[in-house]
Parts: structure tokens; C-alpha cells; sequence
């Protein structure tokens, strides 16, 4: 499976037995379906372990919201994080799949003082 964003490879991963994500060899993003996103938001340490790629290049990517879904290759939903709004990710109508930048699930998983800040900085996902 090829990377959405990048000329990488997705990989699969697995933490614990319930757990199996892609990850992208070269820009380390990830995409899971919504039960094993929810599994990764519980499982402890799950974000060391399999959102081990670098916060600025997602940051980067995190600007290419036109994207096919790895899966069903059909463009995918720009959208972000109801709770935290400064958290922008895309998601496919079909499988359900969600795709997220290095260090973005980190940064979901942990609704911290900074995330208030962030919301307020980069605010909503425009429309497109
Ligand atoms: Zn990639
Ligand atoms: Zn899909």
C-alpha cells in the first residue's frame, strides 16, 4: 500500500492484540479504522509505539489535505478533531479509515493546556 502523502510504504504495525494500523516507512503517518483508533486512544503508551515519526514533518504534510484513501482510493474528507479543532486529519466516506500526521494521534490522545492554545492559533479546518 502506498502512502498517501509521500513516496513511502505503508507498513502494517500491531500493538497489543487488538491494534493494527499502517504506518508509512518514510513520513511515519499513520491510517486505522475508527475501532482501532478508539482501542488506541485506551492502550496505554499506544503513541510511543506507533506514532514514532517526527511532529514537523507531519506538520508539513498536515497542509496536503487532497489525498486518496490508501485503501479505496477515493479523496478523502478533509476534516478535524470536534474537541480539539487545531487537530486536522482526513477520513474516507467509504471504509471509514482516518489518516493522521506524524504526531497528530499524540497530540489527540493528550487534551492538554497547549491544545487550548493551539485551537485558538490555528482554529477550524476552512471549508473546501
Ligand atoms: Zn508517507
Ligand atoms: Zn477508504
Amino acid at each position: 500500500m502506498r502512502c498517501p502523502k509521500c513516496p513511502g510504504e505503508l507498513e502494517t504495525k500491531t500493538y497489543g492484540r487488538k491494534i493494527l494500523v499502517r504506518r508509512c516507512s518514510e513520513c511515519f503517518g499513520l491510517f486505522c479504522k475508527p475501532d482501532v483508533l478508539s482501542e488506541m486512544k485506551r492502550e496505554w503508551h499506544s503513541e510511543i509505539v506507533l506514532d514514532a515519526g517526527n511532529p514537523k514533518v507531519g506538520d508539513k504534510l498536515n497542509e496536503m489535505g487532497d489525498i486518496d484513501c490508501p485503501e479505496c482510493g477515493i479523496p478523502m474528507d478533509k476534516t478535524y478533531d470536534a474537541n480539539q479543532r487545531h487537530i486536522w486529519f482526513e477520513s474516507c466516506s467509504q471504509c471509514e479509515g482516518t489518516w493522521f500526521d506524524a504526531g497528530e494521534f499524540s497530540d489527540l490522545k493528550y487534551d492538554t493546556f497547549m491544545d487550548r492554545i493551539r485551537d485558538y492559533l490555528r482554529g477550524a479546518r476552512p471549508p473546501s
